[in-house]
C-alpha cells in the first residue's frame, strides 16, 4: 500500500528564460547554471530541514516552462519552510557573493506573512547552513545542466502531479537527491519510490 498523496506542492517555480520545442533551451550555459544552482539550494535545504523532497523537474514545456523544486511544506509554515524559500538566494551567495533579486519574487512570496521572519537574516542563515554542502550543491547542479544540455526528450521522466495538467519532467530524481546527500528519503517519499508510480506524491 501506498500512502495517501501528500499536499505537494510546486513550490518556488521559476520562470526560465524561454524554451522551445520542448527540450531546446534557449539561454545561455551561464543562465543555465544559475538556474541549476539555485534549484539545487532549494532542494539540499529542502532535505537538511527535514522537508519532504519529490526531486527537481521541469514543468510544462515550450514558452511557459519553469524549473521547480517540490517539497511537502510544514502544516503550518515552519522555520524550515522559510529557510527553504531562502536557499535559492543564499546558494547565489556562496557560489557567486550575491544574487540577483527579481529570480527571488516567487521565493520571497511566503516571507510577505505577518509571522515571516526576515527575508535577509534567513538568506543569511541559509548560507550559514549550505555552505558545507557546496560540493553536493554542484554536484546536483551538474546533473540538472546535463540532462537539460545532452538528454533527448525519450530519455527523460516525465511524471504528473494530483490537480496539474502539465507534465513534469524530471531532472534530478528523490532517489538521485537523498544518495548524493547521503540520507534516507522520509517515509512518504521512501513509500514513493518503492512504488515506481509515474505520479507525484501518490
Ligand atoms: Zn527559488
Amino acid at each position: 500500500m501506498v500512502a495517501q498523496p501528500s499536499p505537494v506542492s510546486c513550490r518556488v517555480p521559476h520562470s526560465f528564460a524561454v524554451c522551445a520545442n520542448e527540450w531546446e533551451y534557449l539561454t545561455s550555459a551561464k543562465e543555465l547554471r544559475r538556474v541549476a544552482l539555485h534549484e539545487a539550494s532549494h532542494a539540499v535545504m529542502a532535505v537538511l530541514g527535514g522537508l519532504p523532497c519529490w526531486g527537481i523537474y521541469v514543468r510544462g514545456s515550450g514558452s511557459n516552462c519553469m524549473f521547480c523544486t517540490i517539497v511537502t511544506s510544514g502544516q503550518p509554515l515552519g522555520k524550515s519552510d522559510y529557510l527553504h524559500a531562502a536557499a535559492g538566494a543564499a546558494g547565489h551567495v556562496i557560489v557567486w557573493g550575491g544574487y540577483s533579486h527579481p529570480t527571488t519574487n516567487a521565493d520571497r512570496e511566503i516571507f510577505a506573512r505577518v509571522d515571516a521572519p526576515s527575508w535577509d537574516e534567513t538568506v543569511e542563515e541559509a548560507r550559514a547552513i549550505l555552505e558545507p554542502e557546496r560540493e553536493k550543491i554542484e554536484t546536483l547542479a551538474s546533473l540538472i545542466e546535463e540532462i537539460v544540455k545532452d538528454a533527448a526528450d525519450d530519455d527523460v521522466k516525465t511524471r504528473m502531479m494530483d490537480g496539474d495538467t502539465e507534465p513534469y519532467r524530471e531532472l534530478v530524481s528523490a532517489k538521485k537527491l537523498y544518495s548524493v546527500l547521503d540520507r534516507q528519503p522520509p517515509g512518504p517519499v521512501a513509500q514513493w519510490l518503492e512504488a515506481n508510480t509515474d505520479r507525484i506524491g501518490e
